[in-house]
C-alpha cells in the first residue's frame, strides 16, 4: 500500500484512544464543546472578520510573502484559513477532525510553514477572539473565562496535532536518510565489516554476507570476527596492528574454505573514531576468487592443452628435453612416440569440429590409460599426440606400449549417434641412438611416423637411419605430386575381371598410374595416401571417374561387348557430401549408362562410420550404379552391417587368396566369404589370383569371378582394347 493512502492519524499513532487521552489531559469536556458551539454561532454571524485581520497581520512578515502568492492564491488561502479557524469552534472533534487537522498540517509542513508560524497564528486568533467573547457574553466574567478556557483547550489540542505532523515529517526524513545510507552500504560491491576494539562485529553489509556465505547479519553482530573469518593468525595480526597504530592496511590477501569451496579475498583495514569517541575498525573486503581462478587457469593453459587436459606442446618439449638429459647421463633408455590419428581431418571435416573435439578427448583418455607411472602423454597439434617413455629397460618396451596404444584405439568410439573406427600411426625414436636433443629426437620420430603412414597406417614404426633420406624423398614426391595433380599427369590402366562360368571378361577395374619422370611407375598405394592428406584426391578422383566412364563409352562405340568399368573411391571422396552429385554429373557428361559403372569402396572405409556409409551407399545405389566392397576380410565388418550395405559384390582381399592353396585358415576364410556373399545374394570375386591352383580352388568353391595376373595384369588402354577385341577366354589348364 502506498503510504499516502494510509490515514496520517494511523501513521502518527493518533487513534481514538489517544484522542480520548489527550482530551482528558486538557480537561476538554462536553461542556467545553457546548460553549464553543455557542461561540461558533456568534462568530459565524460576523462576516469573516478574523481571516482579514489575520492576513493583514501576515503581510508584516516579508519572509511569508512568497508563501502567500498573488491575489488569486491569497483569496484561496484566506478561504481555506477561514474554514480552518471556523472548524475550531464547530464542535466536532472526533477522528475525522483529527485526520483533517493532521492532513492540513502535513500540507503546511510541505510548503514550508514552520511551527513558529502556527503558534503565532493561534496567538493572533486568541487575541482577536478575546473582545468577541467579551461582547458575546456581555462582560460576564465567569462565562467569559469558561468560554475562553474552552477555546484555549481546543487551540492547544490543535497545536499538539500540528506539532505531531512536524515530528512525523522530521522522523520520516531521518528514516529515509537512514534507509538510503543502509542501502548504499548494502549495495556496495565490496564487503564491509565494522568491528569494535575487541574485534567484535558491529555491522556487516549485504555484500559481505553474500561473500562469506552467511545468512543474516543478526547472527554475527556482536560475535567475534573469527566467527566469520576463522582463526587466521595473519588476519587477526593485521587487525590488531591497525587498531594499535591507526595506520591503514591495504591489499591484505587471505584465503578461506567455506561451504561454497576455497575462496580468495583481498582486504583493506582502517581505523575510525566516532563522534562519541568510540574506536572502530573498518574492514573492506573483495572476493577475488574468480580472478584468482582465471589466473590459475591461464597458468594451467601455459602447460596443458585446454581441450584434452593433456600436457601441451611446450610442456611436452620441456619433458623431452629432460628425458634427453636423463638418456645422456646413461641412466635410462628413453623413447618418444609420435601418435597421429589416421585420416582425422576427414572425420573433423565431415562430422564437424564439435564431434572432432569429442573424439580427441576420448582419444586422450584412452592414451592416458596406456601410460605407465613414469610416462607422459601430451597433445602437440590438432590430431598429433606425443608419449614420452622414461625408464625403459630396452627399446622393445616402446613396441609393447605402441601395441597397447593401437589396441586401445581399436575399439569403436561412440560419439553422439556415431560409432567411429579410428586408427593411428606411430613413429618411435629412442634416445640417445636416434637423437640426443629434443629437436633431433622429434625429427627422427616424425620420419618414423611418415614411414608408418606409407606402410599403410594403423601401425608403429621405429626410426631407422635411412628414413631421413627417405623422408626427404617423400617430400620431393609430394611436391612432384602437386604438379602432376594440377596437370593430371596420370593415366589409367585397366585390369579385366573374368566370369568363372563363361570364362569371359565381365568387367574392368580402372587403376591409377603415375609415371614419375625420374622414379618411373609409382604405386598408387604410395601416392594415394599423399593425395588424401593434401586433399588433391578429390579432383584426381573425379578425373579418374570421368576418364574411366569416357573410356567405357569409347569401347562400346567400337562395338565391343559392353561390360562394367570399376572405379575405386577413396575415403575422402566417399565421405564428401557431393559424391552422388559428382557421379551423376560424370555419367551425364560421358553418356555412360549407370549400370556399366561399378564403384569399389574398401571395407575399412565403410566401417569407419557405418551409419553414414549405409546412407551414402543407398544414395549411390539409387543412381543405378553397381557397388562392391573392396579388400573384403580386412576391415572387421560384422554380418549385421553387411546386410545393410546394399552392395552387389564382395571382393575377397588378395591377402587371403595368396595362400589359399597352402594355408588352411586362408582357405577356410575364403570359403566362408564365398558362402556368406551367396547367402546375402551378392556376387563374389577373388582378387590377386596368380595361379591355376588358386583358380581351381575358387572353381571348386563356387567363386563367381576372378581378377589377377593369372588372367591379366592391369593394362594400358591400347593393350586392354586389343585384349577386349580378341575376347580371349580364361584358360583352365593347370600350371
Ligand atoms: P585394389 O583396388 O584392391 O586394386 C587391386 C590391386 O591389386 C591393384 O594394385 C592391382 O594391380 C593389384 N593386383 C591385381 N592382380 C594382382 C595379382 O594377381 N597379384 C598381385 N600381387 N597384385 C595384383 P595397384 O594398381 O597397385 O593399386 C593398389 C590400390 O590402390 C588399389 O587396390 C586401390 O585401393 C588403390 N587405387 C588404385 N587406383 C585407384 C584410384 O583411381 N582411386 C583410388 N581411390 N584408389 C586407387
Ligand atoms: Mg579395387
Ligand atoms: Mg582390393
Amino acid at each position: 500500500m502506498n503510504s499516502s493512502a494510509i490515514p496520517i492519524s494511523i501513521l502518527t499513532g493518533i487513534d481514538d484512544a489517544e484522542i480520548v487521552a489527550r482530551k482528558a489531559f486538557l480537561e476538554f469536556t462536553g461542556a467545553d464543546v457546548a460553549l464553543l458551539k455557542k461561540l461558533h454561532a456568534h462568530l459565524e454571524a460576523q462576516r469573516d472578520p478574523f481571516s482579514e485581520v489575520f492576513y493583514r497581520h501576515l503581510q508584516h512578515f516579508p519572509q511569508l510573502l512568497p508563501l502567500l502568492g498573488n491575489t488569486e492564491k491569497l483569496e484561496r488561502l484566506k478561504h481555506t484559513l477561514s474554514v480552518y479557524f471556523s472548524q475550531l469552534t464547530e464542535g466536532e472533534y472526533g477522528a475525522e477532525y483529527v485526520e483533517n487537522r493532521l492532513r492540513v498540517g502535513m500540507v503546511h509542513q510541505r510548503v514550508g510553514l514552520t511551527h513558529q508560524w502556527y503558534i503565532g497564528a493561534y496567538r493572533k486568533y486568541l487575541h482577536e477572539l478575546m473582545p468577541a467573547i467579551y461582547h458575546l457574553l456581555e462582560g460576564d466574567e465567569k462565562k467569559c473565562i469558561a468560554t475562553y478556557s474552552a477555546l484555549l483547550k481546543i487551540v492547544f489540542f490543535d497545536m499538539e496535532l500540528a506539532l505531531d505532523t512536524y515530528f512525523y515529517a522530521e522522523h520520516q526524513v531521518i528514516v529515509r536518510e537512514k534507509r538510503f545510507s543502509k542501502q548504499i552500504i548494502d549495495d556496495m560491491p565490496s564487503g564491509l565489516v565494522v568491528m569494535d576494539t575487541a574485534l567484535n562485529v558491529r555491522m556487516v553489509n549485504k555484500a559481505s554476507l553474500n561473500m562469506f556465505g552467511l545468512d543474516t547479519a543478526e547472527t554475527f553482530v556482536g560475535q567475534s570476527v573469527t566467527q566469520i573469518f576463522g582463526t587466521s593468525k595473519n588476519l587477526t595480526n593485521a587487525l590488531e596492528n591497525v587498531l594499535e597504530s591507526g595506520e591503514m592496511r591495504s591489499g591484505l590477501a587471505f584465503e578461506r574454505q567455506d561451504m561454497q569451496g576455497h575462496k580468495y579475498y583481498l582486504a583493506n583495514i582502517s581505523r575510525a573514531l566516532t563522534e562519541e569517541g568510540q574506536t572502530l575498525l573498518f574492514f573492506m573486503v573483495s572476493d577475488i576468487t574468480a580472478y584468482k581462478k582465471a589466473e590459475e587457469h591461464a597458468q594451467y593453459l601455459t602447460q596443458y592443452d585446454a581441450l584434452t587436459g593433456l600436457s601441451n606442446r611446450s610442456t611436452v618439449y620441456d619433458r623431452i628435453d629432460f628425458a634427453c638429459t636423463l638418456s645422456r647421463r646413461g641412466e635410462n633408455a628413453v623413447a618418444i612416440m609420435l601418435i597421429d590419428l589416421d585420416r582425422f581431418k576427414l572425420i573433423n571435416d565431415n562430422l564437424g569440429a564439435a564431434l572432432g573435439d569429442e573424439l580427441l578427448k576420448q582419444t586422450a583418455a584412452r592414451l592416458s590409460s596406456c601410460l605407465r607411472e613414469s610416462d607422459t602423454v601430451g597433445r602437440t597439434g590438432g590430431n598429433e599426440f606425443v608419449m614420452i617413455l622414461l625408464s625403459m629397460s630396452a627399446a622393445a618396451d616402446a613396441a609393447v606400449v605402441a601395441r597397447k596404444v593401437l589396441e586401445a584405439l581399436a575399439a569403436p568410439f561412440r560419439i553422439a549417434e556415431h560409432q567411429l573406427h579410428l586408427t593411428a600411426s606411430i613413429g618411435i625414436a629412442v634416445a640417445p641412438g636416434d637423437g640426443v636433443t629434443a629437436q633431433e629426437l622429434l625429427k627422427s620420430a616424425t620420419a618414423a611416423l611418415r614411414q608408418a603412414k606409407i606402410d599403410g597406417r594403423n601401425q608403429f614404426c621405429f626410426f631407422q637411419a635411412e628414413m631421413n633420406q627417405r623422408s626427404q624423398r617423400d617430400m620431393q614426391l609430394d611436391s612432384g605430386l602437386h604438379k602432376a595433380a594440377e596437370n593430371f599427369e596420370f593415366e589409367l590402366h585397366y585390369q579385366p575381371k573374368v566370369d568363372l562360368r563363361s570364362n569371359e571378361i565381365c568387367g574392368l577395374e580402372a587403376l591409377l598410374r603415375w609415371d614419375h619422370p625420374e622414379r618411373g611407375m609409382i604405386s598408387p598405394a604410395t601416392f594415394i595416401p599423399l593425395l588424401e592428406d593434401n586433399g588433391l584426391i578429390v579432383p584426381v578422383g573425379t578425373w579418374v571417374l570421368r576418364t574411366a566412364c569416357a573410356q567405357a563409352r569409347v569401347w562400346q562405340s567400337m562395338g565391343i561387348k559392353p561390360c562394367c568399368v570399376a572405379v575405386n573411391l577413396s575415403a575422402v571422396q566417399f565421405h564428401r557430401q557431393d559424391l552422388c552429385q559428382v557421379v551423376k554429373q560424370v555419367l551425364g557428361e560421358t553418356g555412360l549408362e549407370a549400370k556399366y559403372l561399378e564403384l569399389e569402396i574398401t571395407e575399412s572405409i565403410i566401417m569407419r562410420d557405418v551409419e553414414r556409409a549405409v546412407q551414402t551407399l543407398r544414395e549411390l545405389k539409387s543412381l543405378g550404379v553397381k557397388l562392391s566392397v573392396d579388400d573384403f576380410g580386412t576391415g572387421h565388418s560384422s554380418l549385421n552391417y553387411l546386410k545393410r550395405f546394399a552392395t552387389d559384390v564382395l571382393k575377397i582381399d588378395q591377402s587371403f587368396i595368396r595362400d589359399i592353396t597352402t594355408d588352411a585358415d586362408d582357405a577356410m576364410i575364403t570359403r566362408t566369404i564365398i558362402d556368406l556373399a551367396h547367402n546375402l545374394r551378392m556376387r563374389v570375386i577373388a582378387e590377386g589370383v596368380e595361379s591355376a591352383a588358386q583358380l581351381a580352388f575358387l572353381l571348386r568353391n563356387n567363386c563367381d569371378e576372378l581378377q589377377g595376373y593369372y588372367y591379366s595384369k592391369p593394362l594400358p588402354v591400347e593393350a586392354c582394347t586389343a585384349l577386349l577385341k580378341e575376347g580371349r577366354k580364361l584358360s583352365l589348364a593347370a600350371d
